[in-house]
């Protein structure tokens, strides 16, 4: 991803991509102080764009930063990236992060907090499975409790479980892990949120300790509105097997439906592919 044409803007100015770098001291680079976003652009418009920015404001006063910039500077900076890359369909990535500076320990509060926000074109999160269901490894990682972490923060830190895990579902040929949490509830995968259905109605984690993505609440509305009960609660692991379907929602994984879970088979039934076109229509309009 490093070594291509276009431009990244950083800190206020669009920078040659292969040259947006930082120094090795970058507190962020040693102590995860860092917080980012994922977004998705469609013709041209970002999905939710102030939702994703003000939520990076957030995520970074959970880590205890403030970002230089307004909402409003944010989202000028999203646009004028996406311009300067000709990109029109694209994934945003906003990233703000302590930097190098006066101070190289835990503590940084001297050292300046900068932000960066890159666009790429990027497709299907989980390639074809999106038609056939994606099949999910269970990771023996369980999401903290948010007493031990900021859960709510789209923070670097907390992904660190999320890559262990999805390594070693990738190495037994799953294209992502589903996390239980630290009480043994189910939580959610390691980049998208889950959703299951059981006799027409939904049944999906509540989010006490991950992230609440602005996809699995736009979901949430639509289902709402199409007059399905949709169940925000605690789902044991004994629920799995009683469960008819299953997806997945999230920025980059959009509604992508699960095939099996483990050991646990679902089927890309009617209401799993009808949310999954939904949101493709919504997203677009
Ligand atoms: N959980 C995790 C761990 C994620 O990384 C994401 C993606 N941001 C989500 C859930 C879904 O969030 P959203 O719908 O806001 O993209």
């Amino acid at each position: 991803y490093d070594d291509r044409d276009g431009f990244i803007w950083m800190d206020g100015e669009l920078v040659p991509w292969r040259e947006a770098n930082v120094h090795i001291l970058t507190h962020a680079m040693h102590y995860a102080s860092s917080v980012f976003e994922g977004e998705r652009a469609y013709n041209g418009k970002i999905f939710k764009s102030v939702e994703h920015s003000e939520r990076l404001k957030r995520s970074a006063n959970m880590i205890d930063f403030e970002i230089p910039y307004t909402v409003e500077q944010i989202e000028a900076a999203k646009y004028e990236v996406m311009k300067a890359n000709n990109l029109s369909d694209a994934y945003v990535r906003p990233v703000a992060w302590r930097g190098a500076g006066q101070d190289m320990g835990v503590a940084s509060a001297r050292n300046p907090v900068r932000l960066a926000i890159a666009v790429w074109e990027w497709g299907a999160y989980y390639g074809d499975a999106k038609m056939k269901g994606a099949k999910l490894d269970i990771s023996k990682w369980k999401r903290p409790s948010p007493e031990t972490v900021p859960s709510h923060a789209k923070a670097a830190g907390l992904y660190m479980i999320c890559t262990m895990s999805k390594h070693a579902a990738e190495a037994k040929g799953c294209s992502d892990a589903m996390m239980f949490d630290y009480r043994g509830y189910v939580a959610e995968a390691t980049g998208a949120n889950i959703f299951f259905v059981k006799d027409g109605e939904v049944h999906t984690p509540l989010p006490d300790c991950f992230l609440n993505g602005i996809t699995r609440q736009t979901v949430i509305g639509m289902l709402q509105d199409r007059g399905v009960t949709v169940h925000e609660r605690h789902i044991e692991p004994g629920e799995l097997e009683g469960f008819e379907q299953c997806w997945l929602t999230g920025t980059a994984a959009e509604v992508t439906p699960v095939g099996q879970i483990g050991t646990y088979s679902f089927e890309v039934g009617a209401l799993t592919r009808e949310m999954a076109e939904a949101y493709e229509k919504l997203v677009r309009e």
